[in-house]
Formats: C-alpha cells, sequence, structure tokens
C-alpha cells in the first residue's frame, strides 16, 4: 500500500531503525535510509532494505548531531525524492547520575534524540502539506512518558520528543483530507526491545551470571510481561501508523512497554 511513496528513516543501519525500513520496503515504499556505521555494516543495511521487496534504496550520511549536515541531507533526499514518511529513530543512550553524566554526552543524546528531529521535520513537513499525505512517525521510548534514574538526558530527550510531536500534530492536523490520508505526527514508546542499544545495560545487570541473568534482572524492574519486543513488533506499529485509515491518530504516544506505564 506504500508503493510510490518515499520513506525516510533516520538511525537505520541497525537495531529498530533498520526493522522500521525493511517493513516500509516490504509494504513497497522506496526508502532513504541513514545511520552510522561501516562500508560493510551500511551495506548490509542497504541490502536488506533492498531485498525487502520495495523501490530504490539509498543511504544518506549525516552525523545527526550537526544541524548543516541534517539540512544538507535533507536537500539531497528531497532532491531524490521529497518523502511522505519521516521516521525519527536515531538515539543514543548514557546512563549514569546527573552528577557523572559527561556535559558532552547531554549535549549529543539532546541533539541526536530530540533536535534532529527538529530539523527532520522542519524541512520535510511543509511538502506533506502541499501532498495532503504526510507521516511523521518519532520513535521516542516509556521514557517519553515516564522517568527512570540515571538517565537525565535520555528522559529529558524523550519527553521533548514527545512534545514535539504534538505541537507538529496540531500545527498540521488539518491538512490534507480523509481521501489523501491528512499529515500526521504521532510518537511509539516501546519498554525494552532486543536491539544493541541495551546490550550495555544487561551487561551491567549479569552480576556474574549469564546474558539471561541480566534481561531477567532488568525487566523484572520495570516490564511485567518480562518479553522483551523484537525491533520488527515496533515495525508493524510503524507501518500501521502510515495507513490512509490512521489519518485521525495524531499526537498520540503509543507505548509498547509490555504494562511498564499501567503501573
Ligand atoms: P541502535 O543502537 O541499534 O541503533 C541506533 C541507530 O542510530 C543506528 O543506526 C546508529 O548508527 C544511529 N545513530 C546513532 N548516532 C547517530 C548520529 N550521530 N548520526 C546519525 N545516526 C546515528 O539502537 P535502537 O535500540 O535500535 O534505538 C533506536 C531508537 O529506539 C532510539 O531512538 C532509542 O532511543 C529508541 N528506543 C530503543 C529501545 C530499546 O530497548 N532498544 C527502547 C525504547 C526506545
Amino acid at each position: 500500500f506504500l508503493s510510490g511513496r518515499t520513506a525516510l528513516v533516520t538511525g537505520s543501519t541497525s537495531g529498530i531503525g533498520l526493522a522500521i525500513a525493511t517493513a516500509l520496503a516490504a509494504a513497497g515504499a522506496r526508502v532513504a535510509i541513514n545511520g552510522l556505521g561501516d562500508e560493510a555494516q551500511v551495506d548490509a543495511a542497504r541490502r536488506q532494505v533492498h531485498d525487502a521487496g520495495g523501490g530504490d534504496v539509498r543511504h544518506f550520511d549525516a552525523d545527526l548531531r550537526d544541524p548543516d549536515a541534517i539540512a544538507a541531507m535533507m536537500d539531497k533526499v528531497a532532491n531524490w525524492s521529497a518523502p511522505d514518511i519521516l521516521v525519527n529513530n536515531a538515539g543514543i543512550q548514557h546512563a549514569v547520575p546527573i552528577a557523572e553524566m559527561p556535559v558532552g554526552k547531554w549535549d549529543d543524546i539532546l541533539a541526536i534524540n530530540l533536535s534532529a528531529a527538529f530539523h527532520t521535520m522542519r524541512a520535510a513537513l511543509p511538502a506533506m502539506a502541499a501532498k495532503g499525505y504526510g507521516r511523521v512517525v518519532n520513535v521516542a521510548s516509556v521514557h517519553g512518558l515516564v522517568a527512570s534514574a540515571n538517565k537525565a538526558p535520555y528522559v529529558a530527550s524523550k519527553f521533548g520528543i514527545v512534545g514535539l510531536s504534538k505541537v507538529a500534530a496540531l500545527e498540521y492536523a488539518s491538512a490534507g483530507s480523509r481521501d489523501s490520508g491528512g499529515v500526521t505526527v504521532n510518537c511509539i514508546c516501546p519498554g525494552w526491545v532486543e536491539t544493541p542499544l541495551i546490550e550495555p545495560q544487561i551487561e551491567a545487570r549479569r552480576d556474574g551470571g549469564t546474558r539471561e541473568d541480566g534481561v531477567r534482572s532488568l525487566l523484572g524492574e520495570k516490564q511485567p510481561s518480562l518479553r522483551m519486543s523484537l525491533p520488527e513488533d515496533i515495525a508493524a506499529m510503524a507501518v500501521w501508523l502510515c495507513r490512509r485509515e490512521a489519518h485521525n491518530i495524531t499526537g498520540a504516544s503509543f507505548p509498547i512497554d509490555g504494562g511498564w506505564t499501567a503501573q
């Protein structure tokens, strides 16, 4: 149902972003991928998305800490094919108490997890409104809805992107029509998802035991299902939000968290 559509997914050389890019391609979209990694990792990501069956796939390289690099990337993507779907997914984490948080980590986490989404949305939303169809899916976190200790910049960035998404949703609420699909801006708020991002936290919880012991300790504290999500589980919701039927779902934040935020 996405043939003829173009999607840009930030941070799609790994984890949740790669799964979302792959699922959008499988639904027929042409996909612009972005993210760090050596040539082999970028090539592998591009091949995986391509093999999922969409149209053309290209990697647009930009370090999302740099607003000029983001502006250049948005120009290049628009010249290739203006995005109908924008997924702000790139994100990093650093878990230590505030007093020990390096100032540079605060700056980087806010830049990648929050400011980058402002820059990409600012560039992409007007063309979506002109077409009457656009989807912004921001990958926030349960940490955009509730806090945990030791994650000051991460929680601040994720609460920030939930707020930013609501503002954009309001500004574009009346763009397009029910037939064209409208322009919507939403957040997905995952709990624990099995990706490289959380491996250091699993490692820190092993306490001399196995990786499984680390997972159990981590999830036992917060995620009542005691199951991690797979990146594909998050991708399925992102794809669904791109459907025409989702035209009136905007400014919302969807937990996929095994009951974490129900507590
Ligand atoms: P990941 O580490 O597997 O992937 C992160 C992606 O972001 C990679 O493609 C990486 O290259 C890219 N990236 C990092 N720094 C970048 C930069 N400066 N410029 C451009 N790209 C950059 O992580 P993930 O777990 O897939 O996380 C994806 C998103 O999901 C993040 O926003 C994260 O906060 C969120 N999230 C993850 C979990 C989880 O449990 N894994 C839970 C909730 C939310």
